[in-house]
């Protein structure tokens, strides 16, 4: 509470909210829309991330995405974690999923989904996810987040859609007790039940059970309205009220799309109807379409009530797309996979006046940057985390670094994908892959696709990247999973690598 209390002080000091600075746009600190979209992946776009279009740039419609680019500044080289709890709790918190320990989903309370099979014990991570600062529900991390130090300088801190920070029946499920203002549709759910308004958003109709039941739009149940749209119009209501009361806002507009289920947005299905691609992905790409469609809503939004100059906007998905969708070539792999398909995203940036329209930015960035970046856009103190802010890049004037930064991931859990953990260091990446404590290198500048395993031919270049993921990991205390036989945890991997060289 302390840091919330000197974030205020500091607000006060700085003049803002100060007579004469409310209603100032020059005086009062930016509005912050933050788009999060779901299970998006790299590619799933009409926008281009790559260096040139891809099959999937051509076959599905952004066009609310392409107006952003064209206004903003476009990361190609960005990341979130392979996974969605992970993501959330790092954007929160700014900690790196190594040190808060949420590395899988989390649905149930005291519940994991990972099963690691007879060889393991599972590794102490965080099953029951985020809670707020003094909580004292085990396996959790408790922190001041993000939105709690936005609250304390002066935001009016709105939450529309997907929560997903806590488990089911302990606070942290609940986004108001994590320092939001207003509520729209958020619980512990990491998806929907349905869709469709007139499945009430739950997936009952479908024996699916109650426990993905969307809360709070009981005023669309029955409808034919879609969930996307129905979220979409009451985070305008909740905007439009902000601007009224001449608050500034902090907007994170987290969509359930374009998570699992995939049911269709009527809306848009038809534009896909004549293409000979199977029904998945006619569906996904509607999906995409009404994703892209909420982002017009909003950015129309900001504009009709004059705000959008005073407005910072912030486009992101939470990891990788998904194995039932259509692969986002040229990028191996898919959600909560270690290769680059599982945790390479879209980013895209607008400080209207400050970034350089339509420009393409090459750092490699990641996800518990957006809680250093946010709070100093906010113009508030930033607490101690493992981000990094991009007010430098986005200002224009970040020189290259001398010594590229090294970006970390840890997945020590067995579900759906092997354990791995891994780090990008400028050009290279490695990927420790736990159970069978191997490594893979990869030059990701001329092997985008991780298809040449270069472990072999580097033998420096593997010790000097195992030593950076070895010391990444120790100073985050990273749990591994524990190998039955010999009662010891999977080893870091800096032991393992010495061990395979002395065999
Ligand atoms: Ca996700």
């Amino acid at each position: 509470m302390h840091v919330a209390i000197r974030c205020l002080i500091a607000f006060v000091v700085l003049g803002v909210g100060s007579v004469g600075g409310v209603g100032n746009a020059m005086e009062r600190p930016p509005n912050i829309l933050f788009f999060f979209v779901d299970d998006m992946g790299w590619q799933d776009t009409s926008v281009e991330f790559h260096s040139k279009a891809t099959l999937l740039n051509r076959d599905y419609r952004t066009p609310n995405m392409e107006k952003l680019a064209s206004q903003g500044l476009r990361f190609t080289n960005a990341y979130a974690c392979s996974i969605c709890s992970p993501s959330r709790v790092s954007l929160m918190t700014g900690q790196n999923a190594a040190r808060h320990k949420v590395t899988c989903w989390t649905l149930r309370k005291d519940t994991s989904p990972a099963r690691p099979g007879k060889q393991y014990s599972p590794a102490n991570w965080n099953l029951n996810g985020l809670q707020p600062a003094g909580d004292k529900t085990q396996r959790s991390v408790a922190e001041v987040s993000l939105p709690e130090l936005l609250r304390a300088g002066g935001y009016r801190t709105i939450h529309a859609g997907k929560g997903h920070f806590g488990a089911q029946g302990t606070p942290g499920a609940n986004p108001l007790n994590l320092g939001f203002d207003v509520n729209i549709a958020g619980s512990y759910m990491g998806g929907p039940g349905s869709y469709h308004g007139d499945h009430n958003f739950s997936a009952a109709w479908r024996g699916g059970g109650t426990i993905w039941d969307v809360p709070g739009l009981d005023k669309y149940h029955g409808q034919t309205i879609n969930l996307t749209e129905a979220i979409t119009r009451e985070a305008i209501r909740a905007v439009e009220k902000s601007v009224a009361d001449k608050a500034p806002f902090y907007l994170y507009m987290s969509h359930y799309a374009v998570h699992a289920p995939f049911e269709p947005d009527r809306r848009f299905l038809p534009n896909y109807e004549d293409s000979n691609w199977n029904q998945h992905k006619k569906k996904y790409a509607s999906m995409i379409e009404s994703m892209d469609k909420s982002l017009g809503d909003l950015l129309e939004t900001i504009d009709r009530l004059g705000v959008a100059k005073e407005t910072i906007v912030i486009f992101m998905s939470d990891n990788g797309s998904p194995r039932n969708n259509p692969r986002n070539l040229p990028l191996r792999g898919h959600k909560i996979s270690g290769y680059e398909g599982g945790n390479r995203v879209p980013l895209i940036v607008n400080w209207p006046g400050v970034t350089a329209e339509g420009k393409r930015n090459a750092t490699p960035v990641i996800i518990e940057d957006i809680f250093p970046t946010i709070l100093e856009l906010a113009r508030l103190d930033v607490p101690d985390n493992d981000g990094q802010s991009w007010v430098p890049i986005l200002e224009g004037n970040s020189p290259p670094p001398e010594i590229p930064r090294e970006l970390l991931w840890h997945y020590p859990n067995f579900y759906d994908q092997p354990p791995y953990s891994s780090l990008r260091h400028g050009d290279w990446k490695l990927i420790y892959w736990h159970q069978n404590q191997s490594f893979e290198l990869f030059n990701l500048v001329t092997d985008i696709g991780e298809t040449t395993n270069v472990a072999q031919e580097n033998p420096d270049r593997l010790r000097d990247m195992a030593t950076r993921l070895d010391q990444q990991l120790k100073d985050k205390n990273a749990q591994f999973a524990t190998i039955k036989a010999t009662g010891k945890p999977i080893p870091y991997p800096l032991e393992a690598l010495s061990s395979r060289i002395e065999n």
